[in-house]
Order: structure tokens, then C-alpha cells, then sequence
């Protein structure tokens, strides 16, 4: 049927595409150098198209962190970085920009094969790491302290100073961006790092340390461990020299962080989970609502922190909106990650790939299948998953709850405002929200009254980078972006001086 059937299913020859000079090991990079586990341990690597194991990476340990925070200390504390001026950092960061900007093929093309993202849009990630880099350079020389004039002749001021060694634990989805979103403000603001990434995609962050030596950070500066959350990420998160951790993932990894970190009382950013509605009121753009949210939920193959993967469609429409919906979701083009005529690429790893296509057969017991539903035809291996589309899904249901972070998406009618709003907020979640309507107090009322950090009004995930990005309730704490992030990697002490006669109280004088 249309519903099921998928168009330009590459050929199996355009199958596999083998970066050249792959590298032979990947390993951790601390005090400026390239480094094995202090015992020597490794973890397997898979490429999401085959699952065949690439490339060994470092498996960092309690020991490789130590390892690393004592060079990145020493950075802090010796180094020229926190001492340097904004306008001389800020020149570093753009050369940064520009390397990767001049290298975004080749970033694209090593991060598609690692994560299985289509490389038209792993393109666009590297793209927006270089912008990533470019905004805080500019912003931190853009930034103007306050400065206040007190009765008395007084002074008051900011001095704002950077924290220490920052620990960035980051996730496998579009793994070089997200790293370039915490690694451009914590470096702006003359911090050093270690960077631990995700253990499902450490190709990428391997080549931060070739640009920043050519770009002329100093060593010690970056620092980079690989290895399993629970043993490097870990050991991170409870070193005593690490005051601020900045994390990205799922929000029960957060939890466990958030009380790691307590007794220490780190500084923490989280950016986690998602459920997001996509509200579609019937006096929408119908067609326009349809595109927006299929690119919403299909889009870096729906391995997408703020994915539009519940929606909520009113009644008088739902049955044309599905209908059209489940044809488009069809349509979506699944494909092998380097062809550039894919829109659905490979999820990144096997165990991932099976925890999607158990919520597919979930979905089966839980609503109506209208699109997809399995492997797509003619990929008989690897992790690829068929744009699958439920309609009919109830608010209890688990895929209406939980976050699949796959290529999934439930449909389920409202109506009215008021059951949209509460059919919004019946998650634990609170990350994005879509709104599509032409009626404008409906869409500033609705957007106000939905938990969510971010809302997008007739718009889908564009946004001025120096907008709070963040979520509420289980997706997280604190924004970043613009200041924001600013805020978050620096300590601002407020200095008090008196110019004028110091008129101190008499206290005792008699
Ligand atoms: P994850 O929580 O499994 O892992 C994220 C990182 O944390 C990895 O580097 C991992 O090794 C590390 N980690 C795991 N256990 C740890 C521990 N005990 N201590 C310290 N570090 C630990 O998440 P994931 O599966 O890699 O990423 C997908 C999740 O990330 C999804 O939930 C997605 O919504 C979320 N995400 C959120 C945003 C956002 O901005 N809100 C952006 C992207 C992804």
C-alpha cells in the first residue's frame, strides 16, 4: 500500500562508504598529547550501515581522567588562556571556525559514517559548529559588564573570571556540534576542559585536537578522554578539581549526575530528554504543519533532543491530516548515510536500533500503524527503521509517554484548547513545543500555558543563537545560550569601591 511502501531505496551497491584514512585507533588527547588508557584498555567502535566493529577507541578510566584534569589544572593555573585577553582568545576561536569551516566535508563525511546521520545534514551540523565557534567569539567581545555609580562616590562592578577545569560529558546525536555548543563558551571565557564524549561516536571529537593546536590553543587547554559514561564519565563528574559539569543526554543519566555532583556542589548544566508536542489547530496551514512536522520527527533520523514526536492534531482535520501524513511519511526517502539524496540515514548502534523497534512493536499493541513500522525494504541489515507513523495513540500509551529518539511518531487527536494544552503537558518532559495556528492570541495563550522551554510558533527549530535553549521538568536545568552560557562558565564578583571619603560608621569610637 502507499503507506508502507518506501520510494528511491538506494541500490545495495550504493551500499557501505569507507571514509578514506580512517584512523588505525582512536585515542585520548591530554596535556597536548595523543595518549593510550593508562591500562591499556580499549572499547569497540561500530559503523551503524554494517555494525562491523572499525576502529578501537581508548577506554578511559578513574586514572585517564586524573590524568587529565591534573594537565587541564595546570593549564588553568599556570597557563596563559585564563589570562589572556577576551579580544586574543576571541581570535583563537575564529581561526577555529575557520578550520572547521574549511573542513566541513570531511568532518561531515567522518561523522555520517560514524553515526549514521544523512550527510546533507551531518554537513549542516559542521556548518553550525563552526558558527557555534564564531557566535562566542564574537559575543565575548561583545560583552559590557555592568558598571554602577553609587551614592558616595562608589563603584560597582563585575569582574567576571573563569571557573576552572570544565568537564563537558556530551551525547552521540550530532556529537561534534553539541561538543563545539559547550566547547566555544567554556574556551571564550578563558576556562580549560575535558571533554568526554559519547562512547557510540568518538570519531569526531578525536579532530578537535588537530584544530586547536593549529589554531593556536595552548596546550593543556582541551583535553579529551574517551570511554564508557559510567567509568570515565564518572570518575569526571566526581573529580574534586572539576567545579562545573556541563552535560547532555538522557535525563536518568542526568539524575544520577545531579547527585554525583551534590556533594561536591558542582556547577551543572543539563540539557536532556524529550517528548515534544507538535500542535496542529485546525485552522492551520495544513500542508505547511504536515512538512514541518515530518522534517521535525524525521529529521537527524529522529535521534533529535527537541523532535516533535507527539502530534496533536484537532479534530476537524485529523483525519486529513493523517491521511496526508502517513503518505508523505512514506515518501521519506531512506537511504544509505553518504548518498546525498537521503533522509533517513542509519540509527547509531545496534543496541539502540533494537530499543526503537521494540517501541515500533509496542506502538502495534498501542495504536494505529498508518506508515512504516519495521525495516524499511531492502535493508536487510544494519540499523536502518522505516519512518513509522501511529495515529490513534492514546495519552497513557508508552509511546506517547517515553522518549524513543528514533524515526517514531504518534499521532493523537484534540479538542479545543484546553484538551490540546493538557495533552501537551501529559509528559514528564518539558523540553520543545510546535504550534501551528493562524489565530494570534491562540498562539501566544497556547504557547504560554505548554510546559515546555522552547516553543515555535508556525516555525520549526530555528532560532537566533542568542536564545535560551534549554527544557523544564525532566529535560533539563538551566539555558544556555547567548549570555546564558556565558553566565554559566564564569564566577561574577561584584567588586565595591569607594572613590570618594570613606564615611564609616562610628561603631566603638566613643
Ligand atoms: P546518555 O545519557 O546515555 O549519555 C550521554 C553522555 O553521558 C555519554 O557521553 C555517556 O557516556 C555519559 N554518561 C553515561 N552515564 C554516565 C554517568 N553515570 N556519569 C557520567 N557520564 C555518563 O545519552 P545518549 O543516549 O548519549 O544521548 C541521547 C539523549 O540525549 C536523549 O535523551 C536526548 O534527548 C538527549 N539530548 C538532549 C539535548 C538537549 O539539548 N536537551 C541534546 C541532545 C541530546
Amino acid at each position: 500500500s502507499e503507506t508502507t511502501s518506501l520510494a528511491a531505496v538506494p541500490e545495495p551497491a550504493a551500499g557501505r562508504h569507507v571514509p578514506a584514512d580512517l584512523p588505525s585507533r582512536i585515542q585520548h588527547y591530554i596535556g597536548g598529547a595523543f595518549v593510550d588508557s593508562a591500562d591499556g584498555g580499549t572499547f569497540d567502535v561500530l559503523e551503524p550501515v554494517s555494525n562491523e566493529v572499525y576502529v578501537q577507541a581508548a577506554a578511559g578510566k578513574k586514572a585517564d581522567i586524573d590524568r587529565a584534569v591534573t594537565a587541564a589544572k595546570h593549564a588553568f593555573d599556570e597557563g596563559p588562556w585564563p589570562r589572556m585577553l577576551p579580544r586574543d582568545r576571541s581570535r583563537v576561536l575564529h581561526r577555529i571556525a575557520d578550520i572547521v569551516e574549511s573542513r566541513d566535508a570531511r568532518l561531515a563525511e567522518l561523522e555520517s559514517f560514524d553515526s549514521g546521520l544523512p550527510i546533507t545534514q551531518a554537513l549542516g551540523q559542521a556548518r553550525r559548529a563552526a558558527e557555534n565557534f564564531r557566535f562566542f567569539a564574537d559575543l565575548i567581545v561583545a560583552q559590557s559588564d555592568d558598571t554602577y555609580k553609587v551614592p558616595g562616590r562608589q563603584i560597582n562592578y563585575v569582574n567576571r573570571k573563569p571557573i576552572g577545569v570544565a568537564g563537558l560529558i556530551t551525547p552521540w546525536n550530532t556529537p561534534f556540534m553539541l561538543e563545539s555548543w559547550k566547547l566555544g563558551p567554556a574556551l571564550a571565557t578563558g576556562n580549560t576542559v575535558v571533554l568526554k564524549p559519547a562512547e557510540f561516536t568518538p570519531l569526531s571529537a578525536s579532530l578537535w585536537a588537530g584544530i586547536f593546536e593549529e589554531a593556536g590553543l595552548p596546550e593543556g587547554v582541551f583535553n579529551l578522554v574517551n570511554g564508557l559514561g559510567e567509568e570515565a564519565g564518572d570518575a569526571l563528574v566526581k573529580h574534586p578539581d572539576v567545579p562545573l559539569i556541563s552535560f547532555t543526554g538522557e535525563s536518568s543519566t542526568g539524575r544520577l549526575i545531579f547527585g554525583n555532583a551534590a556533594p561536591f556542589l558542582k556547577g551543572l548544566s543539563m540539557e536532556l530528554g524529550g517528548k515534544s508536542p507538535a500542535v496542529v489547530f485546525a485552522d492551520a496551514d495544513v500542508d505547511a504543519a504536515v512538512d514541518a512536522t515530518i522534517f521535525g520527527v524525521f529529521s537527524l533520523n529522529g535521534e533529535r533532543c527537541t523532535a516533535g514526536s507527539r502530534i496533536l492534531v484537532e479534530r476537524a482535520i485529523y483525519d486529513e491530516f493523517v491521511d496526508k501524513y502517513a503518505a508523505q511519511a512514506a515518501r521519506v526517502r531512506v537511504g544509505y548515510p553518504h548518498d546525498p539524496a537521503t533522509e533517513v540515514g542509519a540509527l547509531v548502534h545496534p543496541e539502540h536500533f533494537e530499543k526503537v523497534m521494540s517501541y515500533v512493536e509496542i506502538g502495534k499493541t498501542e495504536g494505529r500503524l498508518v506508515a512504516g513500522g519495521g525495516r524499511p525494504e531492502g535493508f536487510e541489515t544494519g540499523n536502518f527503521v522505516a519512518p513509522t507513523v501511529f495515529a490513534d495513540v492514546p495519552a497513557d500509551a508508552r509511546i506517547f509517554q517515553e522518549e524513543i529518539f528514533g524515526p517514531v511518531v504518534a499521532i493523537t487527536p484534540f479538542e479545543g484548547d484546553d484538551e490540546a494544552v493538557a495533552l501537551a503537558n501529559d509528559t514528564k518532559y518539558g523540553l520543545a513545543a510546535y504550534i501551528w495556528t493562524n489565530d494570534l492570541k491562540r498562539a501566544h495563550n497556547v504557547s504560554q500555558a505548554i510546559e515546555a522551554g522552547m516553543v515555535w510558533l508556525n516555525s520549526n527549530n530555528v532560532r537566533d543563537l542568542r536564545t535560551p535553549f534549554g527544557g523544564v521538568k525532566a529535560s533539563g536545568l538551566g539555558h544556555e545560550g547567548g549570555y546564558r552560557s556565558i553566565d554559566f562558565y564564569t564566577d561574577q564578583q561584584a567588586v565595591h569601591i569607594t572613590l570618594g571619603e570613606v564615611h564609616n560608621p562610628t561603631f566603638g569610637r566613643n
